[in-house]
C-alpha cells in the first residue's frame, strides 16, 4: 500500500463518510502546484472551490498571518480589536456598500443574510413576524445548515433531515418572470447566485440580474446575491452581479475572502438594511477576529493591486480558446466566465475527472455531469498552457468506468 492509499484508508476508517474525495492526497502546496506524499505534482484547477484564488500559501498572506500570530489572534466581540475597523472599511469600499457583518463560513453568512431579510421585512416593510417569505432558485447551493437545506432541491442533501424551516419558495433560475409571479405581499427577499456554481456553472441569460434588480426594487424586496463562490474576481469582475451593472441590496461572501488559509465570511449591505441589528440580536465568537481580519484585508489589497478581476477575464478567455481543441462526443458544452469554467458531459463526468486527476490536473465534478475549473487567479499562462494540453489530450479520449 502506498502512503497515499494508507492515508485514504485511515481517513475512511475514522471519518464520517459525508464526502467521497477523489483519490489524491495533498501533502504540500505552493501557488498552483499541489504535491502528494509520493512527490507527484498536480496543477490545481479547482482551488478549493475558489477559496484558493490567490494560490496556495501566497507569500504575502503567509507573511501577514505570521506577523498577526505574533501580535493578537482573538478578541471575541466582547472587546474591540485593531484589525476589524480596517477590514470593515476595505470590504465596504470593495463591495460599494456601507456596512459589514462578519462571520466565518459561507453557510453562516447565508444564515445571517436570511435573518437580516426576515427582520428587515418586519421592521421596515411591515410584514407580520412569522409570515416572511424568501424566494430562492431551484438547484441552488447556499450551504449545509438545516435552514439552508430547507430550500435545497438536492434530495441527497435533505433526506432524513426534516423537519425543515418554512418560509421559502423556489423558482427556476434565470427566469425573471417567474420571480415576479412568485412575489406575495409577505415576500421580503430574493436570494440568488449570480452564476450557479454547484449546479454546474450555470450562467443566466444576459440581463437577467438587471431585470431581477428592477423587479426587487419595484416590489420592495431585497435582492441578495450569494457571491461566496463567484465573488472576489473569480468571474472576471470583482462580483459576478456586476456583469449586469447592478448593485444588489446585499452581498454574501466567503471562500476567497480568507486568502486560502482561513474561513472568513461576511455580508455587506446598506446602513438602512443593516440597522435591523441591535446588540444581542446576532453574532459569532470567531467572526471578525483579528487574525481573520488581517488575512482578509491583505487578500483584498492583493486582489485590487494585482487587478485579478481583469486577469481572470483575460486568462479565462485564453483558457476557453484552448478548450476549443476538445473533441469528444461525450462532451455537451463548455461554458464559463473568467476563470470559472464548466465542461458538461452527456455522460457521468466522474471517469473523466479521475482520468484528469491521474494525468496531473485537479478538478472535480459538480453533481454528475459537469466538470468544474476554478484555478487560482494567479495561474501563469505557461501553467494554463500545460493544464490545457493535459485536459484536451485526456478528455479527447473516451473514459468509462466505475462511478463512485
Ligand atoms: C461554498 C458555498 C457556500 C457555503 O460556504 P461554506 O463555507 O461551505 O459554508 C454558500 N454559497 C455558495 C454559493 C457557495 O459556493
Amino acid at each position: 500500500m502506498s502512503i497515499s492509499q494508507a492515508i485514504i484508508a485511515k481517513t475512511f476508517k475514522y471519518g464520517a463518510h459525508n464526502y467521497h474525495p477523489r483519490d489524491v492526497v495533498f501533502s504540500s502546496a505552493n501557488g498552483v502546484i499541489v504535491t502528494d506524499p509520493e512527490g507527484k505534482e498536480y496543477i490545481d484547477m479547482l482551488a478549493a472551490y475558489s477559496s484558493v484564488s490567490l494560490g496556495h500559501r501566497h507569500p504575502e498572506i503567509i507573511e501577514t498571518a505570521k506577523a498577526q500570530l505574533d501580535k493578537v489572534t482573538l478578541s471575541s466581540r466582547a472587546f474591540h480589536n485593531d484589525m476589524l475597523a480596517d477590514f470593515f472599511e476595505k470590504l465596504c469600499e470593495i463591495t460599494k456598500m456601507e456596512k459589514i457583518l462578519p462571520m466565518n463560513t459561507g453557510a453562516e453568512a447565508v444564515e445571517t443574510a436570511l435573518k437580516t431579510a426576515r427582520r428587515w421585512g418586519v421592521d421596515k416593510k411591515g410584514v407580520p413576524d412569522g409570515m416572511q417569505e424568501i424566494i430562492v432558485c431551484k438547484r441552488n447551493f447556499h450551504g449545509r445548515t438545516i435552514s439552508i437545506i430547507s430550500f435545497s432541491s438536492d434530495a441527497k442533501a435533505r433526506r432524513g433531515f426534516a423537519p425543515f424551516t418554512p418560509g421559502y419558495t423556489a423558482i427556476d433560475f434565470g427566469d425573471a418572470e417567474a420571480l415576479e409571479a412568485a412575489i406575495t405581499p409577505n415576500t421580503v427577499a430574493f436570494l440568488v447566485e449570480p452564476i450557479q456554481g454547484e449546479a454546474g456553472i450555470i450562467i443566466p441569460p444576459a440581463g437577467y440580474l438587471k431585470k431581477v434588480r428592477e423587479i426587487c426594487s419595484r416590489h420592495n424586496i431585497l435582492m441578495i446575491a450569494d457571491e461566496v463562490q463567484t465573488g472576489f474576481a473569480r468571474t472576471g469582475k470583482m462580483f459576478a452581479t456586476w456583469h449586469d451593472e447592478v448593485q444588489p441590496d446585499m452581498f454574501i461572501m466567503g471562500k476567497a475572502l480568507g486568502g486560502g488559509i482561513m474561513p472568513v465570511s461576511a455580508i455587506a449591505s446598506t446602513a438602512e438594511i443593516m440597522s435591523v441589528f441591535e446588540p444581542g440580536s446576532h453574532g459569532s465568537t470567531f467572526g471578525g477576529n483579528p487574525f481573520a481580519c488581517a488575512i482578509a484585508l491583505k487578500t483584498m489589497e492583493i486582489i485590487q493591486r494585482d487587478n485579478l478581476a481583469q486577469q481572470s477575464a483575460e486568462k479565462g478567455a485564453y483558457f476557453m480558446k484552448k478548450l476549443e481543441g476538445l473533441n469528444n462526443p461525450d462532451i455537451k458544452e463548455v461554458r464559463g466566465r473568467g476563470l470559472f469554467v464548466g465542461i458538461e458531459f452527456h455522460v457521468n463526468a466522474t471517469p473523466y475527472v479521475q482520468a484528469l486527476n491521474h494525468a496531473g490536473v485537479l478538478t472535480k465534478e459538480t453533481h454528475e455531469y459537469t466538470m468544474r475549473f476554478a484555478p487560482p487567479l494567479v495561474i501563469t499562462y505557461e501553467q494554463l498552457d500545460k493544464a490545457s494540453e493535459i485536459i484536451v489530450a485526456t478528455l479527447n479520449q473516451k473514459h468509462t468506468g466505475a462511478v463512485l
